[in-house]
């Protein structure tokens, strides 16, 4: 039939609960550990502060921080806009905000006042959370901010913190919430265009947290230590550390940001032994922690969010013996992981794979030409099934239509195979997004920035693949005939606007851009362009 299903099956503890009324955060606080190692056993551990939180902890400052967000006016249905690095008070802050029914938006918090502005309209966002230092940025956005925790200086906003104190879960009445509503809207610009909404519902983030706890059943013990600094706004981090780990019981020491140094440490003092992370994170540790023993207590990296190389995966399988190195694949719209392996044996036996597919998926591999279902070992877009697949984008039928089919198909905009076995490869994307260091970085938005320049005509961004990051945004450029315009007054005026990881790192002036006879950009021919020998430059 050219389906591939999971070949794992999930034990019934393990299965989505039938029950309709069903939240994330009931389901994720009944499985935190009994209320007796509650009270021992560390959830978090902040690696910079040494803050530590129990279960218990946990547990109180989720029910009174749902208390405070409701006497704040909170209600089903609000959506709240977070921007905030990661820290303890983060998954607090995720699953209070699901307890009550309100809409959780997170945002990168090196993001522009402007990009942050469109996410707070685009979502509707009733309230906005920010980490203290960048509550500068929502000065000129109409919506209310409170503080995540006090500075010196917090122009007299309400703090989480405070909430927490003075939130009393006895004062919430009985909130219904179906596992069809709507929990979170991640921003993902999908196969194509800008930045869209991405609709995940309770039963959505219920199925990723048992398929989590599943995953770290499987594969982890609850004596564990994980490392999070992969961030929480992103459905990496948010599934892992926002609710999901909470359901095995295991520790975390949360870093706010990546730092390769701070990172290390923290390995060392901590005695990590699994760590999420992502290509460039991989392949620093190949680079730099040469002949040294600071991994000597981790027995598991992941990798996620962008494709792991072959060779990348032998150089560190061969500096770090010990280590377990192990793909997976997923995307925002089928919130987080669709195929992992699960044991090294797995891994080693099927280079350059992420995995196979996770219980309870469905997939199918199609021919762009034809639109038929491929059997193993022949390429063409991977389409995804399964119960954490998004309900679509928020308030745009088109671009929800174009991504999920009729019968529920994700369209994953990734090229791709299934061995006989099972297991998926990913060989290219055929969508337009670019990857930065894991980060998503969606050309429409910054061509259609460089049209704004006075001066340009015309402008087409692609990706160029770079060993550090994985890929760059490169723009190739049409200036207008009399104008001065140099490369770097382009990528000034670029950077001046983004997010530092959206920053176009490379331009070039070109007399028009390659376009379809319907006015598409012809990406694949600038990209081949790039990859010309550089004598012809
Ligand atoms: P995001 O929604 O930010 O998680 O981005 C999802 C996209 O990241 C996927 O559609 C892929 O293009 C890419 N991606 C994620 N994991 C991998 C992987 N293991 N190998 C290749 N590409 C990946």
């Amino acid at each position: 039939t050219g389906i591939y299903s999971s070949v794992h099956q999930l034990s019934d503890h393990l299965k989505v609960p039938t029950d309709p009324d069903l939240d994330i955060a009931s389901f994720v606080l009944s499985q935190f550990p009994h209320p007796h190692d509650a009270e021992l056993k560390l959830a978090l551990i902040d690696s910079t502060t040494k803050q530590q939180l129990t279960y218990a902890q946990l547990y109180r400052s989720i029910r009174s921080l749902a208390g405070g967000l409701y006497r704040l006016g909170v209600r089903k249905g609000d959506v709240v806009f977070l921007l905030s690095p990661n820290s303890l008070l983060y998954p607090t802050i995720c699953i209070a905000i699901f307890s009550i029914g309100a809409i959780l938006s997170p945002a990168n918090p090196i993001n522009t006042p402007s990009e942050i502005a469109k996410q707070v309209v685009d979502s509707g966002a009733k309230l906005a959370i920010s980490a203290p230092e960048e509550l500068h940025k929502f000065e000129r956005i109409q919506v209310p901010t409170i503080v995540t925790s006090h500075q010196s200086k917090n122009n007299g906003s309400i703090s989480i913190e405070e909430l927490i104190e003075c939130g009393n879960p006895h004062e919430l009445p009985e909130i219904k919430i179906k596992q069809s509503d709507t929990a979170a809207i991640l921003y993902s610009s999908g196969t194509t265009g800008t930045s869209k909404g991405v609709v995940l519902t309770h039963s959505n983030l219920i199925t990723t947290a048992r398929l989590v706890r599943w995953y770290a059943e499987g594969t982890s013990s609850q004596k564990d230590i994980f490392l999070g600094f992969i961030p929480i706004f992103h459905i990496y981090g948010l599934g892992f550390f926002g609710f999901g780990l909470f359901c095995s019981g295991i520790t975390t020491v949360l870093m706010q940001r990546y730092d390769f140094q701070e990172m290390v440490k923290a390995i060392e003092v901590h005695k990590v032994n699994n760590i999420p992370a992502v290509p460039p994170v991989v392949l620093s540790l190949v680079k730099h922690c040469k002949g040294n023993s600071s991994l000597s207590t981790v027995r598991r990296i992941g990798s996620g969010a962008a494709p792991l190389s072959k060779e990348l995966t032998e150089a560190f399988r061969a500096q770090f013996p010990w280590v377990e190195i192990r793909q997976g694949y997923g995307l925002t719209e089928s919130c987080g992981a669709a195929t992992v392996f699960m044991s090294d044996h797995e891994a080693k036996a099927h280079p350059g794979s992420c995995g196979a597919l996770l219980p309870s998926f469905s997939a199918k591999v199609v021919d762009i030409g034809t639109g038929f279902a491929l059997p193993p070992y022949k390429e063409g877009e991977l389409w995804l099934k399964g119960p954490t697949i998004m309900k679509g984008y928020l308030g745009n039928e088109e671009a929800t239509n174009a991504t999920l089919d009729k019968d529920g198909w994700l369209k994953t905009g990734d090229l791709g195979y299934f061995d006989e076995e099972g297991f998926l490869y990913i060989v290219d994307r055929i969508k337009e997004l670019i990857k930065h260091n894991g980060y998503q970085v969606a050309p429409a938005e910054l061509e259609a920035m460089l049209l704004s320049h006075p001066n340009v005509l015309d402008a087409a961004v692609i990706p160029v693949e770079d060993e550090e990051s994985g890929q760059i945004p490169m723009a190739y450029v049409v200036k207008a005939s009399t104008s001065q315009l140099t490369e770097e007054q382009v990528i000034q005026f670029v950077a001046a606007q983004v997010a530092p990881y959206k920053k176009v790192r490379r331009v070039e002036f070109i007399d028009a851009i390659p376009k379809s006879a319907a006015g598409k950009i012809l990406r694949k021919q600038l990209i081949l362009l790039t990859q010309r020998p550089i004598h012809s430059k």
